[in-house]
């Protein structure tokens, strides 16, 4: 039995594509319905990322080629494919949107001043729309995902490894399973994995009624879906704080607002309901997927990995990770939690850009010295 911990979306995919490969499959998260964590509050805007052809870049593009068209054949009903209309976000990135084109994913429409006054926005001069882009309803996503697997509700306080067999505990009882995955999200402390450096950005969304007529979403520093039903979703991850209760002062949506009623020039935005909630990210920005090292047998067995010294890495027997989504969880999830479940179940290489060994040496040198 594989036993996946954290039913957000990483969790999810994970167990959906083990059990969908005939893996027997239990998911347990503390609470007993599914997306409580970061999960739940994304505006989850399915679209690629536009740059100037960094490896991050191809990797996320390579991931959206690969949820968009998992979500359309799969989940159709949860996935709005109005497009995405990319808009620069100050003067100087409008700049490098000029520089930024030719690296763009395809299809893409560049949409002009004009074009985009079609749409209601009069104030922007330059746009990349990416058809096949579009949002999910993040939560009955999760919620339809968690309905063909076996979910068990339990805080998890410990991990421990005998005779083959992983002991997953918690404050009343325990379950046992031959394999594991972590994807509990910016909370990882089940492990010593600082090695990965994994942390945590809040960020709040907000549903709205508004007679803001948008046929596809928008993303700037933060994103405006299209309007849909008279409801439309704004949302951004953007505070580093961690006491981001404090900096928000009972108004994590109040900057957001503001933000959007500029842009569109109304101010008909009536809330309907808050969501807060913090995703978490790898040192280097790409997602974390595979196999865990051992850092107390390596520093123990041998310190002079410390002063640059090249060993064979040790893992934790049957245990892997998912985790460091980013920005981009709903992007992702599908993309990588597909190749996790082949590098379990049948032993495929993990892509070297997303396993997690890539951020033990670098840590390992810096940081124990
Ligand atoms: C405001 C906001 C907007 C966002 N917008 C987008 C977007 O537009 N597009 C996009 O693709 N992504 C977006 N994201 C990012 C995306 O939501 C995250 O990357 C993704 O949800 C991370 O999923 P996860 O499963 O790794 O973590 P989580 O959803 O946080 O799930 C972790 C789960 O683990 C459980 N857990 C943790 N520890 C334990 C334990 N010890 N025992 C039992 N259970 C445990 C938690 O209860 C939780 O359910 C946004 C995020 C936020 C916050």
């Amino acid at each position: 039995m594989i036993c996946v911990i954290g039913a957000g979306v990483a969790g999810l995919m994970s167990a959906y594509f083990l059990k969908e490969a005939g893996a027997k499959v239990v998911l347990i998260d503390r609470s007993s319905i599914p997306a409580t964590g970061g999960s739940g509050c994304a505006g989850a805007f399915i679209s690629p990322k536009i740059g100037k052809d960094s490896s991050l870049q191809e990797f996320t593009n390579e991931a959206f080629f690969f949820s968009q068209k998992f979500y359309r054949d799969r989940f159709p009903k949860f996935f709005h494919t109005d497009g995405v209309l990319r808009i620069p976000k100050n003067s100087e990135d409008e700049k490098r949107f000029k520089i930024y084109e030719k690296y763009n994913y395809t299809p893409c429409e560049i949409w002009q001043k004009s074009k985009i006054k079609e749409i209601g926005i009069d104030n922007v001069s330059l746009g990349f729309f990416f058809p096949e882009a579009g949002d999910i309803d993040a939560q009955d996503l999760c919620k339809e995902l968690v309905d063909s697997i076996d979910i068990h509700q339990m805080n998890v306080e410990s991990l421990e490894f005998k005779d083959g067999v992983w002991s997953i505990i918690g404050d009343r009882e325990s379950i046992e399973a031959k394999d594991v995955v972590l994807a509990t999200g910016y909370e990882s402390n089940l492990l010593d994995i600082r090695y990965m450096g994994i942390k945590g950005l809040w960020g709040s969304r907000g549903d709205y009624k508004s007679s803001l007529e948008l046929p596809i979403s928008i993303h700037k520093d933060f994103s405006i879906s299209s309007n849909r039903n008279g409801t439309i979703k704004i949302g951004a991850t953007h505070i580093k704080s961690p006491t981001p209760c404090l900096s928000c002062d009972g108004r994590p949506l109040a900057n957001l607002e503001a933000k959007a009623k500029e842009l569109t020039k109304r101010d008909d935005f009536e809330l309907i309901e808050t969501f807060c909630g913090m995703r978490s990210t790898s040192r280097d920005h790409f997602p974390i997927v595979g196999s865990i090292v051992d850092v107390s047998t390596m520093l123990s067995e041998y310190p002079a990995i410390t002063k640059g010294a090249k060993v064979p890495l040790k893992h934790y027997k049957n245990l892997y990770i998912l985790n460091g989504l980013g920005g981009r969880g709903f992007v992702f999830a599908p993309f990588i939690a597909h190749k996790l479940s082949q590098y379990i179940l049948k032993g495929e290489p993990i892509d070297s850009r997303i396993n997690p060994d890539r951020l033990f040496w670098k840590w390992v040198r810096k940081e124990r010295l």
